[in-house]
């Protein structure tokens, strides 16, 4: 499988040195001459503070949405895709086969997530993902990827020492665990089916769904138990 490397532009032609102007100091522009921004970079902050300066734009709101479709919207069609694996035999042999297409067949399909692995966790034996590259994320299942998903020290640190960044996250392992991680790809993303937590029998799938965060299903999470989700729903 052939990695697309999503070459990154850098843009390090900015030139500090021609301070021309002495005469003109009391124009006071407010230039951020420290900053490391590319220029692409520093003229979408131009364009998103005009925006919001001109009411355009909230960016709470935007914010908001952005926050919406990383943690609640995108990683509800994951969790249904577990919830159905769960407590349907056949559907989690479709699943693990081909994950594309058994994620298809509840209407999740699209960009970003034309090719689906999915990885099953077991007694002994947890997976995690990650993007070394950049940020590759199967969309249709889990929305937009975290902050932290798209960092360095994440994308670096998980591939050289898993468990300890499991650890980080709260999630420690029993030592005799084997930890296997999987890096995306633009052409080959990943989704952890995390394992059904005890005392979920006879569990409807709308319940257990409750139950599939996000980071169970990027393997740095597993899924809620039962009293763990019962106190999340508690106000
Ligand atoms: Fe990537």
């Amino acid at each position: 499988m052939s990695h697309d490397p999503h070459p990154h532009s850098h843009d390090h032609d900015h030139d500090h040195s021609h301070d021309h102007d002495h005469h003109h100091h009391h124009h006071d522009h407010d230039h951020d001459h420290g900053s490391d921004l590319s220029q692409a970079a520093i003229r979408v902050r131009a364009l998103e503070t005009i925006l919001t300066e001109k009411g355009y734009v909230d960016q709470a709101a935007l914010d908001l949405i952005v926050e919406t479709y990383e943690t609640k919207i995108g990683p509800r069609n994951g969790a249904q895709v577990v919830a159905r694996a769960w407590v349907d035999a056949d559907y989690r042999a479709r699943l693990l086969q081909n994950g594309t297409a058994a994620i298809a067949e509840l209407s999740f399909s699209g960009r970003q997530g034309e090719h689906i692995k999915v990885v099953e966790n077991q007694d002994g034996l947890h997976h995690v993902v990650v993007c070394t590259l950049c940020s590759c994320y199967p969309w249709p299942v889990l929305g937009l990827p975290p902050v932290w998903y798209k960092s360095a020290p994440y994308r670096s640190r998980v591939v050289i020492e898993p468990r300890a960044v499991l650890a980080d996250f709260g999630l420690v392992l029993p030592e005799d665990t084997k930890i296997r991680v999987w890096d995306s790809t633009a052409e080959l993303r990943y989704l952890v089916l995390p394992q059904r937590p005890a005392g979920t029998e006879g569990w409807s799938e709308d319940r257990l769904a409750q139950l599939v965060t996000r980071d169970s299903m990027i393997g740095t999470g597993l899924a809620l138990t039962p009293a763990q989700l019962a106190e999340e729903q508690t106000p």
